[in-house]
């Protein structure tokens, strides 16, 4: 017979859930103490909101949803509330999600008057026969579907009006020297999508992420974010992948699935697959920013090639762990 140790610890079920609130040139001499502890207090704050539903036996769609929502609503984040301008001052929102178990998807991009756009994309995924809405449309359909709709201000904050006026100040200095800013030059290197990845008591997997985008972003410019493949991916056969970074990037380098792709084709594990396309293909590109990735036995993976990606984990008793920085 076992000893009752072991045969608990085999009983205990196994789940967890990572997120990330952005990735970008983050360091100890660009962030306040009081900022610093506001941030980890949020990111825990997340984190316990999607554990309390996996302990509850709930999927992990729902988990990622309800720890995405605590960042929408957050103004330290890039995503619903908080989110960055538009070169127009006006904030425009992507999100998308997966489901490992059944690789249904669902996006937004660009909607501007839904107060949860991670919301909307799962509800495209389940209550639409399609995966990707945009603007107009997307926003009608929320209204159909009864889900809550804020004016634009709703989303407005002081810090990124600021935001947007220096990078507006600078792309000016730029120009009457002759040459156009590249939107990663004009951005404040400070990213802050939010994202989540999750394996429920079940043993299926899911990702998300929502976002404002890039400072100053133009003519209805959608980054990886609502991108399947690119910004968000989840199958139970390999992995759930959410990302954060120049988003330009990890649309050509469809990040996301690469990694997927990667463990899938190579039989690599989930670390060595989300290293090598963050610190390898990624990189050698040019892009900047990073991923959380999961398996389905739950092991996580945070690379990034910034200073810092807002990142943190939970596992099935508890545990948190936030990070900011390198460490
Ligand atoms: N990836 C996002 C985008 O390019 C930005 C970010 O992660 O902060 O829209």
């Amino acid at each position: 017979m076992l000893p009752m140790s072991s045969v608990m610890a085999q009983d205990a079920p196994r789940f967890g859930l990572a997120i990330h609130g952005g990735a970008g040139t983050l360091s100890p001499d660009n962030i306040s103490e009081e900022q610093e502890t506001a941030y980890r207090a949020a990111l825990e704050e997340a984190l316990r909101a999607g554990h309390a539903v996996l302990a509850d036996e709930g999927t992990s769609r729902a988990a990622i949803i309800a720890a995405i929502q605590v960042m929408e609503a957050s103004e330290l984040f890039n995503a619903g509330k908080g989110a960055v301008f538009t070169s127009e001052a006006t904030v425009e929102l992507d999100a998308s999600i997966m489901d490992g178990a059944t690789r249904q998807a669902g996006a937004v991009g660009g909607v501007k008057t839904v107060k949860s756009p991670i919301q909307l994309a799962e509800a495209v995924m389940l209550h639409s026969p399609h995966v990707m809405m945009v603007g107009a449309g997307a926003e009608a359909f929320a209204q159909e579907q009864g889900l809550e709709q804020v004016p634009n201000d709703y989303f407005h904050t002081e810090r990124r009006r600021r935001a947007l006026e220096r990078v507006q100040q600078r792309e000016r200095e730029q120009q009457t020297q002759g040459h156009l800013l590249e939107l990663s030059e004009a951005d404040d290197h400070k990213f802050g999508t939010v994202g989540a990845v999750a394996l429920d008591q079940q043993g299926n997997l899911a990702a998300g992420t929502s976002t404002g985008g890039m400072t100053n972003k133009r003519w209805g410019r959608i980054g990886d974010s609502p991108i399947i493949g690119a910004g968000t991916y989840a199958d139970n056969e390999t992995c759930a992948v959410s990302a954060t970074g120049h988003g330009e990037y990890f649309i050509r380098g469809v990040v996301a699935y690469d990694i997927a792709a990667m463990m899938r084709y190579t039989g690599l594990g989930l670390t060595e697959s989300a290293n090598a396309v963050i610190h390898g293909r990624l990189t050698e590109m040019g892009g900047t920013g990073g991923v959380i990735a999961m398996d389905r036995e739950g092991n996580v993976a945070m690379p990034f090639n910034t200073t810092g990606m807002y990142r943190g984990q939970i596992d099935a008793e508890g545990n948190v762990e936030v990070h900011i920085f390198r460490d």
